[in-house]
């Protein structure tokens, strides 16, 4: 078992052994209690419907109060320096009386069962200090679907007063859409001196960007990494203006030498104050939310769908006939459909 993987488990066993009322769970996780927040994130995140369900309960008694907090997505491939960022960048905000929590989405997990984020000594300071929280999300497993888990987790540290949520993810996948998804400003980092291809950055994902800095600009990489930053302003001027009206800025920052980093949250005030002022920001919520329904329906269908006993014992069946031509694709979903249906 890998050290994240038994990681999860210890905590899951936590969460089992203690008994939980959600009523109790709820009010001290909303008194900023954060071994209630802790915990609360375990059971929304859980695969155990008797845990998610508490989880839901909790969820259910904290919602009214969330919603607070500037939500950002921060994405760049591994290496770009986002955890140094992060550190650095929340210590700021911390320095400006704000509470910061993070959460981490490694897709990459997902195949290895290992983990980019989890594992490693991470954001030293800002981990022990008392005014953040920092967690990786689950890559797999959770009942609700991951992406839902962590926006569940980010409304529960909302909940618990965090007034600033970092989400955190690594930019090589499909995981980046998802936050963008979730979150009101997206940031992306680069550092100078890599092609696009090099970095794995698609173009979607610059498309998806409220701002990109290129980070590492110190030293001898200080010119390359304004060059670069110029390059990727004149990439973002090709883009269609945003329906926000928000032109993506482009800048350089040394997160490990603290440079430029409160110019990014000028930035990110920046961009709250037009969005809120021209309703941008409440739309996105909505449309946000609207997706968050679509979603859970969607999670809790096929949650329902595969845990059906009668689906169970047929799927199989079906599965082999399909696989012998006994019968085609199609009809065999109809067949499942029609049985599903019927025990409602
Ligand atoms: P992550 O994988 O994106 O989280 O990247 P890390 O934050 O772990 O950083 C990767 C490496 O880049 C580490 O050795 C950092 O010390 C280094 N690094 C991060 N930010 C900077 C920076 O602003 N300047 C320089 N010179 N190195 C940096």
């Amino acid at each position: 078992m890998n050290l994240k993987s038994s990681r999860e488990r210890q905590k899951q066993l936590i969460v089992q052994r203690s008994k939980i009322d959600a009523n109790e769970l709820a009010d001290a996780l909303l008194s900023g209690n954060r071994s209630s927040l802790s915990k609360a994130i375990t059971l929304v995140e859980s695969n155990q419907n008797k845990y998610f369900e508490i989880g839901r309960k909790v969820l259910d008694l904290c919602l009214p109060h969330s919603e607070n907090s500037i939500r950002i997505g921060i994405t760049g491939v591994p290496g770009v320096g986002k955890s140094t960022f992060i550190e650095s960048f929340g210590l700021h905000l911390i320095e400006k009386n704000k509470k910061v929590a993070v959460l981490a989405i490694d897709p990459s997990s997902k195949k290895t069962g290992g983990s980019i984020l989890g594992d490693k000594t991470r954001m030293e300071k800002l981990s022990v200090h008392p005014n953040a929280f920092i967690r990786p999300s689950p890559s797999n497993g959770a009942l609700g679907g991951v992406a839902n888990a962590t926006r569940e987790s980010m409304l529960l540290c909302e909940a618990a007063g965090f007034d600033i949520i970092i989400i955190e993810t690594v930019g090589v996948g499909q995981s980046e859409t998802e936050v963008r998804q979730m979150v009101d400003f997206f940031l992306l980092l680069l550092i100078p001196g890599a092609g696009d291809e090099l970095q794995g950055i698609k173009r979607g994902i610059m498309e998806m960007a409220d701002a990109i800095a290129v980070n590492k600009a110190d030293g001898d990489n200080i010119h390359k990494a304004k060059v670069a930053a110029q390059e990727y302003a004149n990439a973002l001027h090709l883009f269609q203006i945003s329906p926000n009206s928000w032109t993506p800025k482009t800048l350089t920052c040394s997160a490990q030498f603290g440079e430029g980093i409160n110019k990014i949250w000028e930035i990110i005030l920046e961009f709250n104050a037009l969005t809120r002022s021209n309703n941008w920001w409440e739309h996105r919520r909505k449309e946000q939310e609207k997706m968050w329904f679509d979603k859970l329906i969607e999670s809790q269908l096929l949650y329902h769908f595969h845990s059906n006993s009668h689906i169970k014992s047929e799927i199989l069946e079906l599965e082999k006939k399909v696989l012998n031509k006994e019968i085609n694709t199609f009809n065999a979903v109809q067949v499942l459909i029609q049985k599903f249906k019927n025990q409602a």
